[in-house]
């Protein structure tokens, strides 16, 4: 990016964040999910970071935005309400952890307290003398509002501590709304045609924030403590570590959650971390990750605070699904029936795990409907198994820069006519929709039989038909030349496709990039070009450029060519769509094995000529075919006196019989494996 467009970047995301914010704290009706705001918070962080010219010292990112509402009366908090820092990853922990160490001076810590992060509402509570004096929301962190008349309502806050209480004690906690409550909540606004709540902290924060107390009261909030940030002198000593606080609250009759964990070690914390992700959905209250506390309150506090966060204590959010990402391009891929399939490109993101560079927007239809654009900040979204697909443009992040996408009028592949067909909609057959194709009956993209013979000599047997046929079906290829550029996250989602066998197939493919000139001639599928062929036309020519400048008569010159095979290669290399295919694949990364690499040794079958028969147990017959050309031998169909070689595997046919009249060597399978050793 230019110094204008990355300082242009981050106003925009300064400007949007702010916006969001305000829905979200002040409004309590957030238009876009936390994961949206949360990755465009992450961007205008590490843009910050990697730009520190740009930094603003009163960053939107180190303020707590909670502006109170004017409605309630103002409370100034004793000691200060602050956020949470994040991290996304236990390497992102372990570098938390480092940090802290560094410095605290120290090899290790001592111990960690984990508990859940509740996806609520802060509310900071006083008790004098046992009893509850003023309940106030988080607000600015300075400043909150009095929302003592609501919160008394929740029945899990306690009116009157249990005995023996201190004179004084701040205690914080969670304002949360259980699942059930929400569901029953949100059946019902519908059923009266009123707004929903988008998630838990929404509809707790939203009902805690009405003026009228017996309307939080119908709202049956919960409370669950898990601070204490002030208490009486004397009382002190009994909170000397996070976990004394909550055994404290416990005791004075608080609620305090039961899924916690104590230990010194980080991949304790990570195995925690995966055992609440796998009981999160039958949790009876929504949560967002888990809180990883420094447990002794010394070092906690020795730490200090950085922004809004303190050192001590850190959030770890569960991967998000759904992430802000940039369109970098919008390129069409050729399906097997000709239809033209729109694939966005983006800037790569992480989403749910797996980096993300590119989506299939399927048709024209889709383009409008998102009304896309290229440069567009759009909301990707990447569950467990299903392909990444774009959710929604945030047309509040345009810079006016940004460009419309057009189908284009010339096949990507074969520069033929593109016509416009209106075809039947899949799941409606009332419903018709727009499609593009090309007109071309023999483009190469719809040429399966050309692609499966492809990637069958370069020997990438973790693609078959009906793999191939599903990767143009979604729009991820067209020819096989984009096979290429494919990455595990493209595939994974696929219907029947699991990480492993995407990772199976995208390692396949990339150990299979390069191979020896005669390899790459064979697989381009040229009119009479066998493997023999193929072979015989790179020993004589030596190098590629020189085969696709090769005359007809040139051509001829190699013993066993006639004019028909020679035309044949001389019209393929003067074709521009198989010249901008070659081109392609050496752009997308498929490389020759250089001439002079081979040493005489890889040639040893050189002058020599093999017939085979019979059933090989560990190859195919294609395999040892190549396998002797490649050591620079010939192999023929029929046993004649000027043949080396007779390699007979399992039931050999009448070649064998042949041979031995002949006189010809005859070799078992063990042989021909030693041989080629
Ligand atoms: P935060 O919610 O990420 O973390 C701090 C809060 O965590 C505390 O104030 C406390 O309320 C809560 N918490 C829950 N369990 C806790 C525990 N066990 N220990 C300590 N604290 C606990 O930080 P934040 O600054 O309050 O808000 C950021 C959140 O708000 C993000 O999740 C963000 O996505 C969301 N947000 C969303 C939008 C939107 O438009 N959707 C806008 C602004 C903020």
């Amino acid at each position: 990016m230019k110094d204008l467009d990355i300082k242009n970047r981050i106003e925009k995301l300064r400007k949007e964040i702010s916006r969001l914010q305000f829905e979200y704290y002040t409004k309590d009706s957030p238009s876009v999910e936390d994961e949206v705001y949360d990755s465009l918070t992450k961007e205008l962080k590490s843009l910050e970071d990697k730009y520190p010219k740009y930094k603003d010292p009163n960053s939107i990112l180190n303020r707590i935005t909670g502006k109170p509402l004017k409605k309630f009366k103002k409370v100034k908090h004793e000691v200060r309400l602050l956020s949470l820092g994040n991290v996304f990853s236990i390497d992102e922990l372990k570098s938390w952890e480092k940090r802290n160490l560094k410095i605290l001076d120290k090899e290790k810590i001592q111990e960690y307290f984990c508990e859940l992060k509740f996806d609520g509402l802060a509310v900071s509570l006083i008790y004098e003398n046992g009893k509850l004096i003023r309940g106030a929301t988080r607000g600015d962190g300075e400043i909150g509002e009095d929302i003592t008349e609501n919160l008394k309502t929740i029945e899990s806050i306690p009116l009157i501590l249990k005995s023996p209480f201190p004179d004084k004690i701040e205690v914080r906690g969670e304002a949360i709304m259980r699942k059930k409550v929400l569901e029953d909540l949100n059946k019902n606004n519908l059923k009266e045609g009123k707004p929903l709540f988008a998630n838990s902290r929404n509809a707790a924060a939203g009902s805690l924030r009405q003026l009228d107390p017996r309307l939080a009261k119908e709202r049956h909030l919960d409370f669950i403590a898990y601070e204490v940030s002030q208490i009486s002198d004397n009382w002190k000593t009994q909170i000397s570590k996070h976990s004394s606080k909550h055994e404290l609250l416990l005791k004075l009759g608080f609620q305090v959650d039961k899924n916690i964990l104590k230990t010194s070690n980080i991949d304790d914390i990570s195995v925690f971390i995966n055992k609440i992700q796998s009981i999160r959905e039958s949790l009876p209250f929504g949560i967002d990750g888990v809180v990883v506390n420094i447990n002794d309150t010394k070092t906690y506090e020795l730490l200090g605070v950085t922004g809004k966060d303190p050192r001590g204590v850190i959030a770890y959010k569960y991967p998000a699904e759904k992430a802000t990402t940039i369109v970098t391009d919008i390129t069409v891929n050729v399906g097997r029936t000709g239809v033209l399939t729109p694939l966005a490109h983006f800037k790569p993101t992480l989403v749910a795990g797996s980096t993300i560079s590119k989506a299939t927007l399927h048709n024209m239809d889709q383009i409008d409907r998102l009304g896309i654009r290229i440069g567009d900040t759009v909301v990707i979204q990447k569950a467990g198994d299903v392909i990444p697909e774009v959710v929604e443009v945030l047309a509040k992040m345009r810079t006016g820069k940004e460009k419309k996408f057009k189908m284009p009028t010339k096949c990507p592949v074969c520069n033929f006519e593109v016509e416009k067909r209106d075809t039947l909609h899949k799941q409606n057959s009332s419903n018709t929709s727009v499609a593009y194709y090309c007109t071309n009956k023999n483009c190469p993209a719809k040429n399966r039989r050309g692609m499966q013979h492809f990637v069958n000599i370069f020997e990438i047997y973790t693609v078959g038909p009906k793999i191939l046929d599903r990767l143009k079906d979604e729009g991820l290829i067209s020819d096989v030349a984009d096979l290429f550029t494919l990455e595990v996250s493209d595939l994974s989602g696929l219907e029947r496709f699991g990480v492993k066998s995407a990772d199976n197939i995208i390692s396949s493919i990339s150990s299979h990039k390069r191979v020896p000139l005669w390899r790459f001639l064979y697989a381009l599928g040229i009119l009479h070009v066998g493997e023999q062929t193929a072979q015989d036309i790179s020993n004589h020519f030596g190098s590629l450029d020189r085969i696709m400048n090769a005359k007809k008569e040139d051509i001829m010159t190699i013993e066993n060519i006639g004019p028909i095979v020679a035309s044949s290669i001389e019209e393929y290399f003067s074709r521009k769509e198989n010249l901008s295919f070659i081109k392609k694949l050496f752009h997308n990364g498929v490389n020759l094995e250089k001439e002079n690499k081979i040493s005489n040794n890889q040639k040893k079958f050189l002058g020599q000529t093999f017939v085979l028969t019979g059933t090989l147990s560990s190859m195919s017959r294609d395999e040892a075919k190549r396998k002797i050309i490649d050591l620079g031998g010939k192999v023929s169909s029929s046993v004649s006196k000027n043949t080396s070689y007779l390699v007979a595997g399992n039931e050999p046919g009448s070649k064998y019989t042949e041979a031995i009249k002949l006189n010809i060597k005859i070799l078992d399978e063990s042989s021909f494996l030693a041989l080629l050793l």
